[in-house]
């Protein structure tokens, strides 16, 4: 078949080097034409050279000569800045997988939406905060919006062939992060080496602290809310240790149908990648003999309060996942540099939902507009406690 093109936002992060890595496996499908990253132009020239990219991008402008230099004499184009950034992620491919971290990854993946081509979503900290705005512009432009989040991944693929008005249940599981088991007393002294050490998955910093204090289920709860459209009271949190059934839908009838497959992303990527096909992936089979128990049990709210503030967020729509969403890249921020303990995160989070309730959003300059001032609203908040 002929070679699809493809940008990667995000490449030298986890899931760029994962969805690179099958990119790597079958070069002949595809032509790869935007490599972007926030300022690891090293890394990115390599990857351009590796891929015979047609245009690398830094984020951070002033490493702009730095990739300059390092692509020299190649032929490969070069950009630097935001503005950079979004023009090139709107330049129109098939593919573009969107996995940048946080709200920065926002405009970007919009830009690319605009363009109408398959859209690979791994940042659901942009879906998150743009919402319906997203959903919107997905539908105005004729964009395939595919989850590469592994439990939205999964819910996707469970669905297939079902209406969502037979839907009783979409159940996302969750592993329950490196803390799981931890009293509070624990948490309260929790390290951020400790945090981004995560038993099952080997992710970037931030999401694996969001894992860790469960913000990463509350995010996914509010994605998981504007992808599909069955009503936030259909949808549950299952606490699964072994983060081998990646979700699950009940219908009606009593039937429940799951998605299971190892830890590794490799195999929701490759699943957005080649859908409605398939492709090979070289991950190890699954060996449920050798995994020999999967486990459940029910969160717990009292020492991971991050899914019942996103229920709340996702309930009062509008603006409101917007500010828990900055709020919480603050906290996170804040926690990785040693500034705040680990359980003031949800605190802080909570502190900002409770003070700044801002109006709903109606295009992607108010959203941002309300990431920023939020932002802002924390950093005060962070400054006056
Ligand atoms: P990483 O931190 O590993 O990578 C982030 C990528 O985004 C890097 O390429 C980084 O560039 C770039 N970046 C960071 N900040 C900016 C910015 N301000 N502007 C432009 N580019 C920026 O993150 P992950 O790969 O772990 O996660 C990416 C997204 O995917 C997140 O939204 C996460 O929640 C989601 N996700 C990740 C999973 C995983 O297993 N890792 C699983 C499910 C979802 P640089 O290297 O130069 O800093
Ligand atoms: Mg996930």
């Amino acid at each position: 078949s002929a070679q699809r093109s493809l940008s990667v936002l995000g490449a030298t992060g986890s899931v760029g080097a994962s969805t690179l890595d099958l990119v790597r496996r079958e070069r002949e499908n595809w032509s790869v034409v935007a490599l972007t990253a926030h300022s690891n132009a090293l890394e990115l020239a390599r990857l351009a050279r590796e891929f015979s990219a047609e245009i690398a991008v830094v984020a951070d402008e002033a490493r702009l000569p730095e990739l300059r230099e390092a692509l020299a004499g190649t032929g490969i184009e070069v950009a630097g800045g935001c503005n950079a950034l979004i023009e090139v992620a709107g330049r129109g491919v098939d593919v573009t997988v969107a996995a940048i971290v946080g709200c920065a990854g926002l405009a970007p993946t919009m830009a690319a939406i605009e363009k109408g081509g398959v859209i690979a979503l791994a940042n659901k900290e942009a879906l998150v905060s743009a919402g319906e705005v997203m959903t919107a512009a997905v539908a105005k432009h004729g964009a395939t919006l595919l989850p590469v989040d592994s439990e939205h991944n999964a819910i996707f693929q469970c669905l297939q062939g079902n209406d969502v008005a037979h839907v009783r249940w979409i159940t996302l599981t969750a592993s329950g992060g490196p803390f799981r088991d931890w009293s509070w007393e624990q948490l309260c002294a929790a390290t951020p080496a400790q945090a981004i050490k995560h038993p099952n998955w080997d992710m970037g910093a931030k999401i694996s602290v969001d894992s860790a204090t469960m913000f990463n289920k509350g995010l996914e709860l509010i994605e998981a809310h504007h992808l599909f459209p069955v009503g936030l009271d259909r949808l549950r949190i299952i606490v699964h240790p072994q983060s081998i059934v990646h979700s699950m839908v009940e219908y009606r009838d009593g039937s429940t149908l799951a998605q299971l497959g190892p830890s590794d992303m490799r195999v929701p990527i490759a699943s957005a990648l080649a859908w409605p096909e398939r492709m090979n992936t070289p991950c190890d089979p699954l060996d449920l003999a050798a995994i020999g128990e999967l486990t459940f049990r029910m969160p717990d709210e009292v020492r991971f309060p991050a899914t019942r503030l996103a229920r709340d967020a996702a309930h009062a729509g509008g603006a409101i996942p917007a500010v828990l969403n900055a709020a919480n890249e603050v906290a996170v921020a804040a926690f990785l540099a040693g500034q705040i303990s680990f359980t003031r995160i949800a605190a802080q989070v909570e502190d900002v939902l409770n003070t700044y309730m801002p109006v709903p959003p109606a295009s992607l300059s108010d959203v941002l507009d309300v990431d920023s001032e939020a932002r802002q609203r924390a950093r005060e908040l962070m400054e006056a406690a």
